[in-house]
């Protein structure tokens, strides 16, 4: 391991029940909350009214930002800016999954802010201070709503980056099972595999020793693919649900990351490919990442032979450690597809005609990967294998 300092501010209040600590929590920073909110999955659902009677008990002065996408958008979170300026918000409140929080996040930087909100992004300006917020989770995937980091999407330069402050960091998160259910199937099979993903980018990482690590990533891999069947089949079973929703959060709180950095390459392509195409973020992570692995097996067989064997339970007897690897590649890919997972760019009817734009997008800031650095070569064998 690397030496590290650790820090995660962020207060985890899980369970069922638990929005009814929303008042106490939200109004401790003030008394004019702006909620940040996507395409009205929370009005269907009930989540709406639920959330404006528990600010009504402390009497807050409700605005409301509606209609973030998903892949939220520049333009979205400028909005959201403009009127924290201009209405002199306290707080700010994201009821969402992680494309609301992720905006939310810019939104706090930006409120605080005096030139252009995509400096953040690009890294151009360094956020000094934020407007503090919530999140009430709806969705299992990102691990945003314990995390400080947000990828935004520029719909006129059709660029996709991460970005992250120590600053926009949530105040607290609540995570009720039960907020989850009624979150699609197609959806709850893309938060299945971003998490997964997000714990595939933190075992493929630049240290070594790192055996605690190991063990907790794989158990919670292992945790995962027992759960993800038996949840596809009975969406609103709590338990499975809730498993779901904590292995979500543990996958991207910084937990299984200290003391090294993950790679995040597969992470990084997707943002080109879903920049250009819009599609899901974790329907492009499904198809990238096993390529992404074949296409490295050689950096260091026994890492991924060990993946094989303690979370796909490759039978490693009389194989070498590359054939080991494969088969385990072959078992996620076997997995995802059970779910129906997108396998192909081909599902979202992308063909080749843009994989040099593609390319040149994950290459903006030059090569990238901490398991092993990526050039433009590298990017477009990985990316034709997954037409
Ligand atoms: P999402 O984009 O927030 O939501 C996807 C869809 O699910 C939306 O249409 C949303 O509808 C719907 N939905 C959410 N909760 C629901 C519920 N309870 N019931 C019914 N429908 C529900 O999905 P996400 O996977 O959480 O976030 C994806 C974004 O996060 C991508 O932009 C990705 O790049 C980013 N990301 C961030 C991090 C990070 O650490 N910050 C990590 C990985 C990925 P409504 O809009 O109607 O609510
Ligand atoms: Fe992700």
């Amino acid at each position: 391991m690397n030496a590290f300092s650790f820090y995660n501010p962020v207060k985890l209040i899980f369970g069922k029940g638990q929005l009814a600590k929303l008042p106490t929590e939200l109004s401790t920073y003030g008394q004019k909350v702006l909620v940040v909110y996507g395409g009205g999955s929370i009005k269907k659902n009930g989540l709406y009214d639920q959330v404006m009677a528990a600010l009504k008990e402390v009497n807050m002065q409700v605005f409301e930002l509606p209609g973030v996408e998903p892949n939220p958008r520049l333009s979205t979170a400028k909005r959201g800016a403009e009127l924290c300026k201009k209405e002199g918000i306290d707080v700010v409140l994201a009821v969402g999954g992680g494309s609301v929080i992720d905006c939310t996040k810019l939104i706090v930087a930006a409120a605080k802010y005096d030139g252009d909100a995509w400096d953040l992004v690009t890294r151009k300006a360094i956020p000094k201070d934020a407007l503090p917020f919530g999140t009430v989770l709806t969705l299992a995937a990102t691990g945003s709503e314990m995390n400080a980091g947000s990828v935004i999407t520029n719909e006129e330069t059709q660029e996709k980056y991460g970005w992250g402050s120590p600053l926009v960091f949530p105040k607290f998160s609540i995570l009720d099972p039960v907020h989850t259910y009624t979150v699609p199937l197609d959806q709850t099979v893309y938060g299945i595999v971003d998490m997964m993903s997000h714990m595939f980018e933190q075992y493929y990482n630049e240290a070594t020793n790192t055996p605690v690590h190991d063990e907790m990533i794989e158990g919670v891999l292992r945790t995962v693919i027992e759960t993800a069947p038996k949840l596809v089949q009975d969406l609103e079973n709590y338990e499975l649900r809730e498993t779901i929703l904590f292995a979500g959060t543990l996958g991207l709180n910084g937990f299984l990351r200290m003391g090294y950095n993950g790679d995040w390459a597969s992470h990084n392509i997707e943002h080109a490919v879903s920049a250009v195409y819009d599609i899901p973020h974790a329907g492009g992570l499904a198809i990238i990442f096993p390529r992404w692995m074949r296409h490295n097996v050689h950096v260091n067989p026994e890492r991924f032979a060990k993946l094989a064997v303690k979370v796909f339970h490759v039978d490693p007897t009389g194989k070498s450690a590359e054939e080991v690897a494969l088969e385990g590649i072959d078992r996620l890919v076997a997995f995802w597809a059970s779910l129906d997972a997108p396998t192909n760019l081909a599902d979202y009817n992308i063909d080749d005609s843009q994989i040099d734009l593609m390319v040149e997008k994950a290459m903006v800031n030059g090569k990238f990967g901490n398991f092993n650095m990526l050039d433009a070569e590298d990017t477009k064998a990985i990316l034709t294998a997954c037409l």
